[in-house]
């Protein structure tokens, strides 16, 4: 079978969904691989460098979606690119099918097979290699806290100079799922004080581990909602959350907030106050800018200056370290693909008796099977 992978067209993306060493190693496992050309240009991928690995390089999308069996892709597909996907066609990317019926439709009507990454069951031990949300995550919370420091007029670490005494940054991370945890390894590394908080109990020893202290809300009731994601808390919580995020927000330098809840829009965690009570040159990164934000003054997209605090909301955090957000999506999907093809033979078989493969198949044929039922106990 051939596999495709496009230039992505979303504004702001700069990944790509096959980096050349998973070429070569796709092209090892009997497929033929072709690119289109300049797909991986903003993520410093040349043509020649795919080239050199073995796939053929291919000047116009439509040429490039038609001759696919399976095309690789990063962002859910537009419309104009469903109409390039062939009948019965095989689509591996991110989808969101919750978010996005409209794109579901389009893709039944194609006869499609479409395996969505962003529904693989994360439960799973053995899915672990495949896990996008988990790498892609990762590249965030690093991100968020290099434009945080970048924006920052000081250091993160404490340094005594000739000049005088330099205190460490203080760093306070709001949600310690996979991004804050990140995060929090990432801003202990440069030399801040971190303190992080979260709903979930359970991550309060990950934090430490991490180099984070972690916050605890004055009021009894956890947040773990299912499958280790967040519920949406109880009004008594929330007002004793908002009152310790206030002590927080005096407190600390840099803010990077990524507290998300499935299917809900973000919670409002820093209001318009605590930003005026933060001390001027103080930086707030909003991971959960594209789900409403977690800060009331957060605008998508964009850095602004409030009450003398930098607000950044840039939803293309993956984006802005196109290579290593590639590579490992990259590696992800390769993991994927020998999932599917255990013979090695170049082709790709779907079996829907396999719990991972069967929890991110969201359309087999052009018959819908999302959402997958529940995962049998382990
Ligand atoms: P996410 O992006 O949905 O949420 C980010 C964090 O925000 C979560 O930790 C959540 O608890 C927190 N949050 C939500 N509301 C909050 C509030 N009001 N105040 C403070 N924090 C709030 O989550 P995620 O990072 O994608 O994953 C969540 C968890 O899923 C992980 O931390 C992990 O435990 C679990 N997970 C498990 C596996 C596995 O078992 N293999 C793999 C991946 C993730």
């Amino acid at each position: 079978q051939r596999i495709g992978v496009p230039r992505e067209i979303f504004p702001l993306e700069k990944r790509v969904a096959a980096v050349p060493d998973t070429v070569e190693k796709l092209i090892k496992l009997g497929f033929q691989v072709a690119i289109e050309s300049g797909a991986g240009d903003a993520a410093h991928f040349s043509d020649d460098a795919y080239r050199a690995v073995g796939a053929d390089i291919i000047d116009s999308a439509a040429a490039l979606w038609a001759g696919s069996d399976i095309v690789l892709k990063v962002r859910p597909p537009h419309g104009e690119e469903v109409a390039l996907l062939r009948q019965g066609g095989t689509l591996i990317s991110f989808i969101w099918p919750a978010q996005h019926p409209e794109l579901m439709a389009q893709l039944t009507a194609k006869q499609a097979t479409v395996l969505a990454i962003d529904c693989l069951p994360r439960t799973l031990s053995r899915a672990q290699k495949m896990d996008a949300l988990t790498s892609t995550a990762g590249v965030s919370g690093y991100r968020a806290v290099i434009e945080a420091a970048n924006a920052f007029g000081r250091y993160f670490n404490g340094q005594i100079t000739a000049a005088g005494k330099v205190p460490p940054a203080k760093v306070f991370i709001a949600g310690a799922g996979v991004a804050g945890l990140a995060a929090i390894g990432t801003a202990a590394n440069l030399g801040a004080i971190v303190r992080a908080n979260d709903t979930r109990a359970e991550v309060a020893d990950q934090v430490k581990s991490l180099g984070g202290e972690f916050v605890k809300v004055d009021y009894e009731e956890d947040g773990a909602g299912g499958g280790g994601y967040a519920k949406v808390m109880s009004e008594g919580f929330q007002a004793a959350q908002r009152a310790m995020y206030a002590q927080q927000a005096k407190d600390a330098d840099i803010i990077i907030t990524t507290a998300l809840i499935p299917g809900k829009p973000a919670p409002k965690l820093i209001t318009a106050e605590m930003v005026q009570s933060m001390k001027p040159g103080s930086v707030i990164v909003d991971m959960a800018a594209e789900q409403g934000g977690n800060c009331e003054l957060t605008v998508p997209d964009q850095a602004v200056v409030r009450h003398g605090v930098t607000i950044i909301g840039y939803t293309d955090l993956p984006s802005r370290l196109a290579k290593q957000s590639s590579t490992l999506y990259a590696t992800n999907l390769l993991r994927l693909t020998e999932e599917l093809c255990k013979a090695k033979d170049g082709v790709a078989v779907v079996n829907m008796e396999d719990e991972a493969i069967r929890g991110l198949t969201v359309i087999k044929d052009g018959a819908v099977t999302w959402p997958a039922p529940p995962l049998k106990a382990a």
